[in-house]
C-alpha cells in the first residue's frame, strides 16, 4: 500500500512546490527578540508576534525558572485528574481580572480553545455566524459543532445583518469574530457587531489572539477599544503571542459558559495541562502589564511612528489599529522579491500572496514590537526605502 501512497504524496508535494506555496522553516539560533541570529547572521526581526517584547523578558524568565525549580517540569495529567496546581488557578483568575470577565479556562493553545468552545455550547437548533476571515481554528471549531453555519464578508455589517435575519428561527445565535485580522491589521467593528447582536438577540465571541496586549489604551483588546469590557459573552486568546509567546490559550467570559466548558470541552478534558513554568510566567506577564502601561505605550508609539514614516516615504499601508502593518505591493512576485531583498539588508519580514490574501493583494506584513528601539525602526524604514527605490515601488 505505502508505495502507491508515497507516489501520491510526492505528487501532492510537487504541486505545492510548483504553485510556489512550499513553506520552508527558517532556523534561528538565538532567543526570540527584536534582533535574532539566523545561520550566523544577525537580522532585525519584524515578523514575530512578540508584540510586547515579553518572549525573553527577565521577569518572565525568572518566574519560569522559579516555578521549574519549585513545581517541576510537567504535570503528566489533564486538568481534572491531577493536572491542576495553584498556579493554573491563579493564572485563570489573573486573566479574568485583566479582561474584566467572570471566569477563565486554560487550554494548551488558542487553537484548542477555539476547537473546544462551540461543540459543547451549541446544538443543531442554534446558529454560529462567523466572519469570512476568521482564524483557521475558529473555522475548525465551528465544523465540529452541529449548529447552523452562517458566514459574512469580512467586517461587513450589512452582510452580518442579513445573516442575523436569516438565523432568527434558530434557538440561540452566536456571532464570532477575530478581534484583529492578521493579514490586514484591521480591528473588527465590535461596537456595530454588539449593536446588531442586541437588535437581533445574539451573543458575541471575539478571538483576541492578535489584539490582547496590543489594542486599547492598556492592551485589554477590542472590548477596551470600544468601551465594551464585560459586554461580550466569550473571549478567546493565546499566551503564544503578546503574553510571553511560549504556549497556552484560554477562553474567558460568562461564568456558566466557562463552567460548562470545564465539563464538556474536549481539548480541555482530553489534553495535557500547561507546564507550571508556563503558568507562572503567564501570571508574571499579566501582572507586569497590570502594574504600569510602559510596554503598551511604547508599542503604540512605535507603531504610529513606523506607519507615519512609511507613508511619508510613499508606501501604501493598509489602515491599521493594531501592531500589524501591511505594506501593499499587490503583485505576488514583487512581494516575494521585496522580502528577499529586505532579508539581504538584514530585515526579517514575511511576504504574503494568494491564497493567504486575495489575488492581486500581495503584501509584506510588518509586525511592530515594544522591544524595537527607535534605531531598529529607522533601519527597517531605510531598508524599505532602499529596496522600494530599487524595485520602483516608491
Ligand atoms: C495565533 C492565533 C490562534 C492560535 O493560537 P495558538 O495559541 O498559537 O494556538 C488562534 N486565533 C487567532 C486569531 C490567532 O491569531
Amino acid at each position: 500500500m505505502y508505495s502507491s501512497f508515497q507516489k501520491h504524496l510526492s505528487r501532492e508535494l510537487e504541486e505545492i512546490r510548483e504553485a510556489g506555496l512550499y513553506k520552508e522553516e527558517r532556523i534561528i539560533i538565538s532567543p526570540q527578540g527584536p534582533s535574532i541570529t539566523v545561520k550566523e547572521k544577525e537580522v532585525l526581526n519584524f515578523c514575530a508576534n512578540n508584540y510586547l517584547g515579553l518572549s525573553n523578558h527577565p521577569q518572565l524568565l525568572q518566574a519560569a525558572a522559579e516555578a521549574l525549580q519549585q513545581r517541576g517540569y510537567g504535570m503528566s495529567s489533564v486538568r481534572f485528574i491531577c493536572g491542576t496546581q495553584d498556579l493554573h488557578k491563579e493564572l485563570e483568575h489573573t486573566i479574568s481580572r485583566f479582561f474584566g470577565t467572570e471566569d477563565t479556562i486554560l487550554y494548551a493553545s488558542c487553537f484548542d480553545a477555539n476547537g473546544g468552545v462551540f461543540e459543547p455550547l451549541l446544538d443543531r437548533e442554534d446558529a454560529v455566524i462567523s466572519d469570512a476571515l476568521n482564524h483557521a481554528s475558529i473555522i475548525d471549531g465551528v465544523r465540529l459543532c452541529k449548529a447552523q453555519r452562517y458566514r459574512y464578508a469580512n467586517a461587513d455589517m450589512t452582510d452580518l445583518e442579513n445573516c442575523l435575519q436569516q438565523a432568527q428561527q434558530q434557538r440561540f445565535r452566536l456571532i464570532v469574530t477575530d478581534g484583529v485580522f492578521s493579514m490586514d491589521g484591521n480591528v473588527a467593528p465590535l461596537d456595530k457587531i454588539c449593536a446588531l447582536a442586541s437588535r437581533y438577540n445574539a451573543m458575541v465571541m471575539v478571538d483576541e489572539s492578535h489584539s490582547a496586549g496590543v489594542v486599547g489604551n492598556t492592551g485589554r483588546g477590542t472590548t477596551e477599544l470600544y468601551n465594551l469590557m464585560g459586554r461580550v459573552e466569550i473571549l478567546t486568546g493565546t499566551l503564544g503571542k503578546a503574553f510571553g509567546g511560549a504556549i497556552g490559550g484560554f477562553t474567558t467570559g460568562k461564568k456558566e459558559i466557562v463552567e460548562l466548558l470545564r465539563q464538556r470541552s474536549r481539548p480541555y478534558l482530553f489534553s495535557n495541562s500547561i507546564p507550571p513554568m508556563v503558568a507562572a510566567a503567564g501570571i508574571a506577564a499579566f501582572n507586569l502589564l497590570d502594574k504600569d502601561n510602559t510596554l503598551q505605550d511604547k508599542l503604540h508609539g512605535n507603531t504610529s511612528y513606523f506607519v507615519r514614516k512609511m507613508q511619508e516615504a510613499g508606501f501604501d499601508i493598509k489602515p491599521t489599529q493594531s501592531a500589524i502593518c501591511a505594506v501593499m505591493l499587490y503583485d505576488a512576485r514583487l512581494a516575494q522579491e521585496f522580502a528577499a531583498l529586505l532579508q539581504e539588508e538584514g530585515i526579517y519580514v514575511t511576504g504574503f500572496s494568494y491564497p493567504v490574501v486575495p489575488k492581486g493583494e500581495a503584501r509584506i506584513r510588518v509586525q511592530i514590537s515594544a522591544a524595537h528601539e527607535p534605531w531598529q525602526l529607522d533601519d527597517c524604514i531605510q531598508a524599505f526605502c532602499k529596496v522600494g527605490k530599487e524595485l520602483k515601488v516608491i
